[in-house]
């Protein structure tokens, strides 16, 4: 069934403030506090983000036994445990400030049939842990998790592919299926992450079959829309043509996205054209049309806003107000990364908005690139420190401790 808006009580309107480190920092001790406060400090250091990973790497390869290290510090901030029921305290703990998890397998790098496999597996297993727990809304997979990277880099060139490579495809198409169909079973949304854009044309071509086939009453899959990339504006329009064409329901998680060096690299590199907006400025404006777009479309499309930028929310949250969608409309939800951006999520969700954070897991050596890129996005930059560390010094400040 569609939801109407009308058959959605709106909440109490609470007045919404993203400096109110209380309510950020309410699911918080102490002792996380401090934590938070001496890693966050570390990671603001340049220098030692520069040398950890390196440093980090070698100390596994020689067998070091600092895993308990890791563990217990950036691996505590930024992920919700090892193994699915390791991160229930986390799920715990989130959604008593009102909070919903996103469990995100987040295990890179190892590209076989079995890993592949087994990937497929473990996405279905969160898709098992959300059925009927509120407190896990929406589930998420990347499908270079479940295909090889150089078959859907070939699919996207349009060229040709060998028998075998045809059977692998199939093999990849039916773990996307596997997963989707779960998921509508089960009536728990799913979202594919996007990636690289030289493989993204396969991935918003799957992700569009599996919206047209599960998608027809209730948003069960999710693509994810890179608003940094000049072009994906007017595919999100072009998309939604095709849904209301269709009869389907467009899920739209709308980032800026998260690969721009790289894409600006390698289109210099081969000497093609960046697909990457001109500028900050650009992508913010195109970040603002397509979220007016499509809680403009809300009773047909539902949208993810997968972002840390204080003025994209509040742009969203100020829409809906204006075109009076109800703040806990099941067509909205806002999403940020554990660990991150406490003061959005916390005072979002307080303000009656739902509100989800992606919370990452698996063995510690198989997250190490993502707790990386995460120290990476937290270091100071020109001498000042990060946002982060500003808002837990405040709360320290406020509980003089
Ligand atoms: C819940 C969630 C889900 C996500 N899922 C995905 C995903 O599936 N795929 C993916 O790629 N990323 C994903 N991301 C990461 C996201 O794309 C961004 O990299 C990250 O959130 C930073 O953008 P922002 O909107 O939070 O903040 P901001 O600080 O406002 O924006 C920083 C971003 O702006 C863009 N940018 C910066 N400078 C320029 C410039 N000069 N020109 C053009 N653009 C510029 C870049 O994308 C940069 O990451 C996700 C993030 C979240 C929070």
């Amino acid at each position: 069934m569609l939801t109407n808006e009308n058959s959605v009580p709106a909440p109490e309107r609470v007045t919404l403030s993203f400096e109110n480190t209380e309510i950020a920092f309410r699911h918080a001790s102490n002792a996380d506090l401090q934590r938070a406060y001496w890693l966050f400090k570390a990671i603001n250091n340049n220098f030692l983000v520069k040398v950890g990973p390196g440093m980090t790497n070698f100390a596994i390869k020689m067998g070091l036994p600092i895993k308990g290290l890791i563990k217990a510090t950036i691996f505590k901030q930024f992920c919700g445990g090892e193994t699915i029921a390791e991160c229930d305290n986390t799920i715990k703990n989130l959604h008593s400030g009102g909070v919903g998890t996103i469990l995100d397998y987040s295990v890179e790098g190892e590209e076989d049939e079995k890993v592949f496999d087994h990937t497929r597996d473990e996405i279905i297993r969160t898709i098992e842990r959300a059925t009927g727990d509120p407190a896990v809304p929406i589930t998420v997979f990347k499908v270079t998790g479940v295909g090889r990277f150089g078959l859907l880099e070939k699919l996207d060139t349009g060229a040709s592919l060998t028998a075998a490579e045809i059977e692998e495809w199939q093999k990849v198409q039916a773990r996307v299926l596997d997963i989707c169909q779960k998921a509508f079973q089960v009536g728990v949304p799913v979202m594919i992450d996007a990636e690289e854009s030289w493989i993204q044309i396969t991935l918003d071509k799957l992700a569009l079959d599996m919206m047209q086939r599960f998608n027809q009453y209730k948003c069960i899959v999710y693509n994810t829309y890179q608003i940094y990339r000049h072009d994906k504006l007017a595919d999100l329009k072009q998309d939604f043509e095709k849904a209301t064409a269709k009869g389907f329901i467009l899920g739209a998680k709308l980032v800026r996205g998260a690969y721009m060096e790289k894409e600006r690299k390698r289109a210099q590199e081969m000497g093609y054209p960046s697909p990457i907006q001109p500028d900050k400025q650009s992508a913010d404006r195109d970040y603002n049309e397509a979220t007016r777009f499509c809680v403009r479309n809300i009773e047909r499309i539902a949208i993810v806003a997968g972002t840390h930028n204080e003025d994209s929310c509040r742009f969203l949250a100020d829409l809906m107000n204006e075109l009076n969608v109800p703040h806990n409309h099941p067509h909205v939800y806002f999403s940020q990364l554990l660990g991150m951006s406490d003061n959005l999520s916390f005072n979002l969700a307080n303000a009656g908005y739902n509100v989800v954070k992606y919370v990452p897991y698996g063995p510690v050596k198989a997250v190490l690139p993502y707790l990386f890129r995460r120290a990476q996005e937290n270091t100071a930059i020109a001498g000042q420190m990060s946002r982060e560390l500003g808002l837990i010094i405040k709360e320290k400040q406020r509980r003089k401790i």
